[in-house]
């Protein structure tokens, strides 16, 4: 079974366009995952579709209200069973473990924050847990949410082609980040090190391992 990406955005239309591509889309094309963005004010009631109000106790801008979150929740539920992602810069970080951790969910519900963020009942009603992709903030978590979709879809068994991809991956090798090239073998006077062209696996993986920028696994 696929494993599926619910997305709750008032941006839908913005995920089509990087997961319809590159390995994930080859990936949703061949059945292994599935992004589904749904639009939060698909779950208002009112003429307007506000998704917004101004928060309580005064202070700039505006918070996301918990109506629409809590309904779409609900409605996307039934279909997927995986953990509420609450996207926060405070929220714990997405690492390399904590992909491999979610992706052995049978998926991720993820709710995207705008503005001054999310009404707090959201992450206590729902359970949700907070993730961060870093200590900077942005004005919105559709990319911080894209990138945790695309870290947890290509451990997805048969998303990333060639395992051996996975294998030397920074995080997950037990080195990592060494120096890669291609042709051509000479570049405006730069050569590609002799012992990448030699054939030699065992010296090739000494140099690699040596020119490593990662040394440890994580
Ligand atoms: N006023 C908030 C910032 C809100 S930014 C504060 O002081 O922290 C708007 C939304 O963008 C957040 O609710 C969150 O959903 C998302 N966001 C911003 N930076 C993020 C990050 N580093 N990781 C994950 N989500 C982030």
């Amino acid at each position: 079974m696929a494993k599926r990406f619910d997305v709750l955005t008032i941006f839908p239309g913005i995920f089509g366009a990087v997961f319809g591509a590159g390995v994930i889309g080859r990936a949703a094309e061949r059945g292994l995952v599935e992004v589904h963005a749904h639009d939060l004010r698909d779950f208002t009631h009112d003429r307007h579709r506000q998704v917004d109000d101004s928060p309580f106790g005064g202070g700039a801008g505006m918070v996301l209200k918990p109506e629409p979150i809590f309904e779409a929740v609900e409605q996307v539920r039934r279909s997927n069973p995986g953990p509420l992602i609450l996207m926060e810069p405070w929220g714990e970080r997405l690492t390399q473990e904590l992909a491999a951790e979610l992706a052995a969910s049978p998926g991720l519900v993820i709710v995207c924050g705008r503005y001054e963020g999310v009404d707090d009942r959201v992450r206590v009603g729902l359970d949700a847990r907070e993730v961060s992709i870093g200590d900077y903030v942005l004005s919105g978590a559709e990319i911080p949410a894209m990138v945790l979709i695309d870290a947890v879809a290509r451990l997805v068994p048969g998303v990333v082609g060639d395992p051996g991809s996975l294998d030397q991956d920074s995080f997950t090798a037990e080195f990592g980040g060494f120096p890669q090239f291609t042709r051509p073998a000479e570049y405006r006077g730069m050569k590609v090190p002799e012992v990448l062209l030699s054939g030699d696996h065992r010296r090739i993986r000494e140099w690699r391992r040596a020119a490593a920028r990662r040394r440890a696994p994580i």
